[in-house]
């Protein structure tokens, strides 16, 4: 298992660092964002260390489909899975897409009507 011992999401795979832990499987770990931006704000992490969705290669193909499918796990269980609702799936990468952490991770953001195009 590839972890990083620096990485804050490392941390939270590992339950070293606390968080409010929504989801956790073989392949990933599903928490709250701490600074949420909407009503439901859920970052879906690889249990894995992989940097962005920058750097993602065919050997991390199983855990970037796991993402997805915990992240409609995630808005099913916060009740925006529904044809009357929805949500919004986010990966941000490098600098002018604001990442500040270097783990993968898919931003699930619902619960209120959202804006698009997103600032
Ligand atoms: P990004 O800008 O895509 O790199 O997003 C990083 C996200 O991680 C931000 O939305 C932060 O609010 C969130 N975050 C940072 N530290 C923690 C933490 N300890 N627990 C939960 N979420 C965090
Ligand atoms: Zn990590």
């Amino acid at each position: 298992m590839s972890t990083d011992p620096d990485c804050l999401f490392c941390g939270i795979v590992a339950g070293d660092v606390p968080a409010d832990v929504v989801h956790r499987d073989e392949r990933t770990v599903a928490f709250r964002d701490i600074n949420p931006q909407a009503e439901v704000h859920v970052l879906v992490v690889p249990r894995r260390h992989i940097v962005n969705a920058g750097t993602v290669g065919p050997d991390d193909a199983a855990d970037v489909a796991a993402l997805l499918v915990t992240a409609k796990a995630v808005a099913d269980a916060a009740g925006i899975g529904g044809p009357d609702r929805g949500y919004r799936l986010v990966f941000n990468v490098g600098p002018d897409a604001s990442n500040t952490v270097p783990h993968l991770h898919l931003h699930v953001v619902g619960g209120r009507p959202l804006d698009w195009p997103p600032g």
